[in-house]
């Protein structure tokens, strides 16, 4: 089949499959984003790595797997994806794994830690990635070096170069603050921000540890931020996920605050469902113990039927983390 056909039988199957009901949980939110774990394998060893909820991980899903639970999944209204890991550059597949993704949904986008980018940015372009989320939590060499447990400051700054020139844009700089380890440079990376064009996200530090809370002494309070910026800022959007906020700051600095921790409205306007490096669908990422099993069954022999009550049945367990109750 040439690739122009390819690519119209894929569209019509998706207009066909849009007609299924949409993913609703209980709460009324509407699934529309899918957060994908290709690897749980790493090149950086971050110390406060959450590991995206998933421990313990099997065998990892092959392209052929995720392209037909993608296929499922944008059927039932998906219409974004956020690949991750791990590091999901480890991949040697992750630019066939990002060009089946590309046939089903409106954008693929990526977290990666920019290592191994310069050799790949291109080829993921051509292959359908929209852009990138890059962690760069500090911009000194020995707190890098702290933080990752590899000295690895320049090949990150390489790796933002390289998704720059391929035109991964707009660029995510992803900086988790930890009080007393890089919660001052948060004005450098507002500078940098405002000199390059990426977009800051300031991550609160979330501690979880097989789905235990133990909030330690790094969490830094981001709201005293968010309030001056509510006040001061030249414009303020809201995004739809979450409902975080992005500031565009007098100077031309454009920042996110994506602050999860006790925020209802953050829980009460999440879209997402995550799907783990071992193919189960995963309904929170601060839940363990309510995983359901889908590149399982589709190893089984299961059809598409089956597959969309497992989305159904991961969705029905969708419940805000942080509600009014807690
Ligand atoms: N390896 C990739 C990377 O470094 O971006 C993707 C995987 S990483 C788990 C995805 C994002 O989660 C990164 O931006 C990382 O900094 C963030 N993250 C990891 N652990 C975290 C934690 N404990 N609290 C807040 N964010 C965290």
């Amino acid at each position: 089949m040439s690739m122009h056909n390819h690519f119209r039988v894929r569209k019509t199957c998706i207009e066909a499959s849009i007609l299924l009901e949409p993913l609703v949980d209980p709460f009324g939110r509407r699934v529309s984003s899918l957060r994908v774990s290709i690897t749980q394998r790493c090149d950086l060893a971050c110390f406060f790595c959450h590991r995206e909820g998933e421990h313990d991980p099997g065998k990892e899903m092959t392209p052929a797997e995720i392209g037909r639970i993608v296929d499922v999944a944008a059927g039932l209204g998906v219409t974004k994806i956020k690949v991750t890991g791990g590091e999901p550059l480890m991949r040697e597949d992750v630019v066939e794994i990002i060009r089946i993704m590309s046939l089903y949904v409106r954008e693929v986008s990526m977290t990666t830690n920019a290592l191994l980018l310069p050799g790949k940015a291109v080829a993921l372009k051509e292959a359908g990635l929209k852009r990138v989320n890059i962690s760069l939590h500090s911009l000194k060499r020995e707190t890098v070096k702290k933080i990752a447990g590899v000295d690895c400051l320049d090949q990150v700054k390489a790796g933002i170069r390289a998704a720059d020139e391929a035109g991964l844009k707009p660029i995510k700089l992803n900086f988790v603050v930890m009080k007393g380890l890089n919660s001052g440079e948060i004005p450098k990376m507002l500078s940098l921000s405002a000199e390059t064009g990426a977009i800051l996200q300031l991550i609160e530090y979330q501690n979880l540890e097989r789905g235990v809370e133990r909030w330690g002494d790094l969490c830094f309070d981001l709201t005293p931020l968010e309030r001056m910026w509510d006040r001061e800022a030249v414009s303020i959007e809201e995004q739809i996920m979450h409902r975080r906020k992005r500031y565009t700051l007098a100077d031309g600095a454009t920042v996110e605050i994506v602050r999860p921790i006790h925020n209802t409205v953050f829980c009460a306007n999440c879209n997402r469902l995550r799907l783990t490096s071992d193919g189960r669908l995963k309904p929170c990422l601060m839940k363990g113990d309510n995983l359901v099993p889908v590149v399982q069954l589709l190893r089984s022999g299961a059809g598409k039927e089956e597959l969309v009550e497992a989305f159904r049945l991961a969705t029905s367990l969708r419940a805000p983390y942080w509600s009014e109750k807690v």
